[in-house]
């Protein structure tokens, strides 16, 4: 093991090396990325120095999602203590489903889902669980919505036609668990948005309403802290009016941004988070662990246990079935994903996790601002959001993003509101520096101006 450590060491130092020099990894096109690195699989074993050799290459050729020229998705960055966690993590292999299998590591994962509740301002009958990824604690929600409407349909199946509310920018994963969880795609509705992206209460109203007087069921309202385009938080407080008065569960999807619960600055984009029946947040998006680290509480703990234990209901639970995560989980055997969470949040505090989410809207702010500086550009997104959207000369943005990609120039992606399509630029990494938001417009300009043929 200690040999195949210091290869990690040596692998890493270069990859640190080459991040500083080479921020974005030369692209490598699909129809030439298997006689570019020899991926193949072979009958024989290889010696060392062609295995490391080949790994070096592989990792070197990777996209690089840590560095100031990656913006494509809602991640970025790399922070060490929280790396240094799942990296434990994975020399510890623990299964986060038993304390007998994971012993302490139980008590980690329960300070940081107790811990996220207090932050709320929920009580002793709050809980959670870490799942992999925001379109799985999505549909975990979506799970205790059902089973909350209709006890039996855990054992029966759906009975009659449950339907579920969401916005026009909600994410896909929406209508995926509602074909998972056997509600079905087609009983999703897709209620529009205004024109700031957030959800309109009063066609939702209406349409749970009519949902009524045809005898469906509304079953659950999946609300967005952070919609994955524009960075916009649907009304909780208005929301949960209307979920209280028709017996919806309500769920609030801050896979994006319900970070934003540990920021005295931003917290009142969530205003109302302590009146949903669930809440999930991804830490591996705004608060930048590594992928992945999704986390579901819910106000209630009971729907937990009624729809993720397998034999008791949480009444007849011993004080050690508490420790017995697995009552309380989506999977059987559980990497552990809380103890990267526990490192950085151990280290920084929450006030460092503070700073943090501060800091992405300070960066929001200077793209802003320079878009607004600069009469070539033209911006579609609002404040308080850290998805800065925008286009540049009028020249089509999935041209620019494409090209900025293909020549390694670039990673960042492009997306739509209505009828227009931009440049989605996202301020997700908070190890980013004033310099190198501006910079990431100089590099845009300088290609295009260096490269008008292509444009
Ligand atoms: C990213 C995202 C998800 C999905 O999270 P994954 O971890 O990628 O599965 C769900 N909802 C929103 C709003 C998101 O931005």
């Amino acid at each position: 093991m200690n040999n195949t450590l210091s290869i990690f060491n040596e692998i890493v130092s270069e990859l640190l090396q080459d991040e500083k020099i080479n921020p974005v990894s030369k692209h490598v096109p699909v129809d030439e990325l298997y006689e570019t690195i020899d991926l193949s699989l072979q009958e024989k074993p290889i010696s060392e120095t062609e295995f490391k050799s080949t790994l070096k290459s592989l990792v070197l050729k990777s996209p690089k999602t840590a560095t100031n020229a990656f913006f494509n998705q809602l991640f970025g960055g790399r922070n060490d203590k929280a790396v240094l966690g799942d990296l434990l993590s994975v020399m510890l292999n623990n299964s986060m489903y038993t304390y007998k299998a994971a012993g302490p590591q139980i008590g980690v994962e329960k300070v940081v889902i107790d811990k996220v509740c207090e932050v709320i301002g929920w009580g002793q009958n709050s809980n959670g669980t870490v799942a992999p990824g925001g379109s799985m604690t999505n549909f975990m929600a979506m799970l205790m919505a059902r089973d909350a409407k209709n006890s039996r349909a855990p054992f029966e199946g759906i009975q009659h036609n449950m339907i579920i509310y969401t916005s026009t920018d909600s994410h896909y994963s929406v209508p995926k668990n509602a074909a998972f969880s056997g509600i079905g795609r087609n009983n999703v509705r897709y209620i529009s948005v205004d024109s700031y992206g957030k959800i309109n209460t009063e066609e939702l109203e209406k349409t749970i309403q009519e949902d009524i007087k045809k005898g469906l069921v509304p079953t659950m309202l999946n609300a967005t802290a952070g919609t994955t385009v524009l960075g916009v938080f649907d009304d909780i407080i208005a929301l949960s009016t209307i979920c209280e008065k028709y017996n919806v569960w309500l769920h609030a999807d801050g896979a994006y941004c319900g970070s934003v619960i540990f920021s005295t600055n931003y917290k009142f984009l969530i205003n109302g988070i302590e009146k949903v029946d669930s809440f999930s947040f991804n830490a591996h998006k705004m608060i930048g662990t590594p992928l992945s680290c999704s986390l579901i509480v819910v106000k209630d703990k009971e729907h937990l246990y009624n729809s993720f234990s397998n034999d008791a209901s949480y009444l007849y639970q011993t004080d050690h079935d508490e420790f017995n995560l697995g009552k309380t989980s989506l999977q059987c055997g559980r990497r552990n994903d809380a103890l990267k969470f526990w490192t950085l949040w151990k280290s920084v505090g929450t006030e460092g996790l503070e700073k943090i989410v501060d800091k992405q809207f300070e960066l929001a702010d200077v793209a802003r601002n320079y878009i607004k500086n600069n009469s070539d550009y033209t911006l579609y997104s609002f404040e308080n959001s850290i998805s800065v959207c925008f286009n540049y000369k009028d020249i089509p943005a999935k041209k620019i993003c494409t090209l900025l990609y293909e020549n390694s120039k670039l990673l960042v992606g492009y997306g739509t509101f209505g009828d227009n399509e931009f440049i989605r630029l996202v301020t997700i990494n908070a190890q980013n520096k004033k310099e190198d938001i501006i910079g990431f417009f100089k590099v845009l300009e300088d290609f295009i101006e260096y490269n008008k043929e292509l444009f």
